[in-house]
């Protein structure tokens, strides 16, 4: 029978709710869901972000196929494979002969340039499984002198009903309960495990796939986990409520050396990839609050980072690309060190976020923003190198996620639009979030000297570099002000061992 409609999937499109599935007959229609060698290289990905999103493309042309759906599927070892995407569209067009081909728009501009040249009768859909639309984001943008995600947050409250009340005002009089959500975790607390899904026969035949192909990439593929269908993925969701979401709130800026994920929901993987929906997620937290299984600190600081960040992100890295992807306010020229990959370095805090970056494919937040970023924008390594190493190294990288979180929120790189003003912090910060500091070879207490921690020295000498710049921002005000009523021969000394500690990581000794 002829073919009508040839709906492409992407690897990150594995939703039932896609643009792209919404009129599928399954009758006349087929769906292409290619593995492609382009896609699993155009960085060095983790090994288990590649498993990870080839296991669940594989379930769901699975559950697509055992609805009736005709499925064509081509896998990464196909010896007739092109290997990219719009290689697999144009044979498959070649083979079928549809009357139109639909897609969903993917979530990198990369991808959306080379899909105008797939094939002529090419209809892309929008997105509809985020909160806010595209379209939606440029009009809240549109006008305004000030992007904060604040203001973009109540805006989605008031749209969605989330944590409202009847009278249209936000539950517990406050829109935001962040002050509350900064707390040391007391020593000794238990942390509640992540629950796990162990491969089943599928995963395992890309496990093997993977080690096989990718003998270059990222860490290791060993003690894979993460949920590879809807149905684990609302497991682990309903896990995190009913055993992490009680700490969320409270906890949320912890870190510790031996619990890479705290109350956190690690969702994110199976998030992006479309096994879950963002809304139906929210209304699940909220939903716990309303039965008081946790406090409201707890789930208003979780919806935030859905409806709030999520969206933000997203809608910030549409409305400025791709001028977005050269920006460098700061003019960062450094190359990354080479212990962003091996964790080869003295640095406690560094070595045990990229050593669970490397075991997991995740770290949360404020390791992602205060150790690696934070270490990055205060040495001013190049926001391209910064960018690819974030893509690469955690199983929920995208672009329209990854980018503007790291070029922006965490290098500043974008001068001021996504925040006021940079989140660089010494030694101080992340002695008093994590205990990394107990044990390591430096000594958080000193700003100079060969024991000093480099995050202190490497903070002033950053203030110093920029002071220029940062004269007119008055969030900046405070420590300039107390840079410049330092003591001259300290202040000498800092730069001096920022000086070379820069240099010899440039140029390290020879092992
Ligand atoms: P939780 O802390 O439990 O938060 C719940 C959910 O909120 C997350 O799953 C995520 O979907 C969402 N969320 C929270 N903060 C953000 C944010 N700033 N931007 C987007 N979503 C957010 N997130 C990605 O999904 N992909 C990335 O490639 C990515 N790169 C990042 C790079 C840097 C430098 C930084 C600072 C943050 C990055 N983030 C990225 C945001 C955030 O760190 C992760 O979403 C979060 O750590 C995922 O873990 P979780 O599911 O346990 O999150
Ligand atoms: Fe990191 Fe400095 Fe603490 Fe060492 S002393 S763990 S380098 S912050």
């Amino acid at each position: 029978m002829a073919v009508t409609t040839l709906r492409v999937v992407l690897g990150d499109q594995l939703s039932g709710t896609l643009s792209a599935l919404s009129d599928l007959d399954p009758t006349r229609d087929v769906v292409l869901m290619a593995e492609v060698m382009d896609e699993c290289t155009y960085v060095p990905h983790h090994l288990k972000k590649i498993v990870l999103v080839l296991s669940a493309m594989r379930h769901f042309a699975h559950a697509l196929a055992a609805k009736g759906v005709r499925v064509r599927y081509v896998r990464l070892d196909d010896p007739t494979n092109t290997q990219t995407l719009r290689g697999e569209v144009r044979r498959a067009v070649a083979a079928l002969k549809p009357h139109r081909v639909v897609v969903t728009e993917p979530g990198e501009y990369r991808v959306i340039s080379d899909m105008r040249d797939w094939t002529e009768d090419l209809e892309i859909r929008p997105d509809i499984r985020f909160v806010c639309s595209i379209a939606d984001f440029r009009h809240w943008a549109s006008g305004r002198t000030s992007l904060r995600m604040e203001f973009f947050y109540r805006d989605m409250r008031r749209r969605t009903g989330l944590l409202m009340t009847p009278d249209g005002e936000p539950e517990g009089d406050r829109w935001n309960f962040d002050a509350e959500n900064r707390k040391r975790l007391p020593p000794g607390l238990p942390i509640p495990p992540v629950a796990g899904f162990p491969p089943d026969g599928l995963t395992q035949a890309v496990i093997d796939l993977v080690r096989q192909r990718f003998t270059q990439g990222f860490a290791e593929v060993d003690g894979f986990s993460f949920p590879v269908t809807a149905g684990d993925a609302e497991t682990a969701l309903a896990d995190f409520i009913a055993n992490r979401l009680p700490g969320f709130g409270d906890w949320q800026d912890a870190m510790r050396s031996n619990a890479p994920t705290l109350f956190h929901a690690v969702i994110s993987p199976a998030l992006n990839i479309g096994l879950l929906d963002p809304l139906q997620v929210c209304r699940s937290v909220e939903a716990a609050w309303r039965r008081g299984h946790v406090a409201l600190n707890a789930a208003e600081g979780f919806i935030r980072q859905i409806i709030g960040w999520r969206e933000y992100i997203r809608g910030i890295y549409w409305l400025k690309m791709p001028e977005y992807g050269a920006l460098n306010a700061l003019n960062a020229t450094r190359p990354l060190p080479e212990f962003y990959w091996n964790g080869a370095t003295k640095m406690a805090c560094i070595r045990h976020v990229v050593g669970q970056t490397r075991r997991h494919a995740y770290a949360h937040h404020i390791q992602r923003l205060m150790v690696t970023g934070n270490f990055a924008l205060l040495a001013g390594l190049h926001p391209d190198a910064v960018d690819e190493w974030y893509m690469a190294v955690y199983a929920d990288a995208y672009q329209w996620a990854e980018m503007p979180n790291t070029r922006c929120m965490a290098l500043f790189a974008d001068g001021g639009i996504v925040g006021s003003k940079p989140y660089a912090a010494s030694g101080a910060y992340i002695n008093r979030m994590s205990d990394y500091c107990t044990g390591c070879a430096y000594d958080v207490k000193q700003a100079t000297g060969p024991a000093a921690c480099p995050f202190n020295f490497l903070y002033w000498d950053f203030i110093a570099r920029h002071a220029e710049r940062f004269a007119s921002n008055v969030r900046m005000a405070m420590p300039l002000r107390n840079w410049q009523r330092m003591a001259p021969d300290r202040r000498d000394a800092i730069r001096a061992r920022a000086a070379e500690f820069l240099a010899e990581m440039d140029a390290p000794p020879p092992l």
